[in-house]
């Protein structure tokens, strides 16, 4: 069994881009600079952001934080969005999803201008993933397609089985692994709460990505032997031993699936670290797509 170690990936993903931005400044080109946008103080969502803050200044690229109180109107984030999208110094933001239930997210996803949304979500953005046009892929699963590219994993031909439908994750994984490309060529088959007989066809899956966000889901017996094993899940739960009182568990239950697997992503260091590593590349590439596009 292959540890897909997302960590150190994610790293030599950092140190090739902090290259780049390196050769730019040297080049008196403009240095890629991203804003994160972060609505009222979830402690997970505050987290993922500062992990992203910092990830930017690690690689040289300019990055700004816009914290807004939880109360904020829907109109006034909307203005924020119209600010971001008319800043010529900012290349591309992300609005860390989830936003309070007063807020409509599509709305707010819609106004972002796609050539800096690098986070992947706008329609334009998934839309042109599907006509394999320049755009920016949604992080996650773009981070999936790198970790399985760096490890030379063989997916042509595989039955990938994805678990998880969402927008930002499972739809766009599944398009991702049936198109004609080195990772990709998979026959896929795309499952959700819905579908019945879940176990079987996992076990038919050579490829298993699961992203339905429920700890430890899937089983050993779910799974057959020499799998390739995606856990993109993360759930916080309780854990007194921790300084930080929660552990993060992922969607498969690692100890009893790692065995039987050839490959398999932990959790946390799997995952995780290349959605980050995913949204660098994706502001790297977001000067060059606007003067494509
Ligand atoms: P989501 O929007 O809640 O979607 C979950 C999907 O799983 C839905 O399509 C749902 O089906 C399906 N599902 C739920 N229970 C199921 C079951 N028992 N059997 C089969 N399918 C089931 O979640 P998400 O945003 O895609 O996130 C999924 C997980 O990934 C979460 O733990 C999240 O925290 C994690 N995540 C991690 C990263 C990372 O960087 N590592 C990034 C994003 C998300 P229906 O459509 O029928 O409801």
């Amino acid at each position: 069994m292959t540890l897909l170690d997302g960590k150190k990936t994610s790293e030599d993903i950092r140190k090739e881009i902090a290259v780049k931005v390196a050769d730019l400044k040297k080049a008196g080109k403009k240095i890629p600079h991203l804003a994160a946008v972060l609505v009222g103080s979830n402690g997970a969502s505050l987290t993922y952001v500062n992990a992203k803050v910092k990830a930017c200044e690690e690689v040289g690229f300019g990055s700004t934080l816009v914290q807004l109180p939880e109360t904020i109107s829907e109109k006034d984030l909307l203005l924020k969005v119209k600010e971001l999208n008319e800043n010529p110094d900012i290349d591309g933001y992300i609005v860390q999803l989830p936003l309070p239930k007063h807020i409509d997210e599509h709305k707010v996803t819609m106004a972002i201008d796609w050539t800096k949304d690098v986070d992947g979500f706008h329609p334009q953005n998934l839309g042109r993933m599907l006509l394999n046009l320049p755009c920016f892929l949604p992080a996650t699963p773009y981070g999936i397609v790198q970790l399985l590219d760096r490890y030379n994993v063989e997916t042509s031909g595989k039955h990938c089985v994805v678990i998880g439908r969402s927008h930002i994750v499972g739809s766009p994984m599944s398009i991702l692994m049936a198109r004609n490309s080195k990772v990709g060529n998979c026959t896929v088959t795309l499952t959700h709460s819905k579908t019945k007989n879940l176990a079987e066809i996992c076990r038919s899956g050579d490829i298993l990505i699961a992203a339905l966000g429920k700890a430890e889901f899937l089983t050993a017996d779910m799974v057959k032997q020499g799998a390739v094993v995606v856990d993109v899940g993360i759930t916080r739960v309780d854990d007194p031993s921790k300084k930080s009182g929660f552990k993060l568990l992922g969607d498969v239950k690692f100890d009893e699936v790692a065995p039987k697997c050839s490959f398999i992503t932990p959790v946390p260091g799997g995952v995780g670290p290349m959605t980050i590593a995913s949204l660098m590349m994706n502001t790297l590439q977001a000067i060059e797509l606007r003067t494509k596009v």
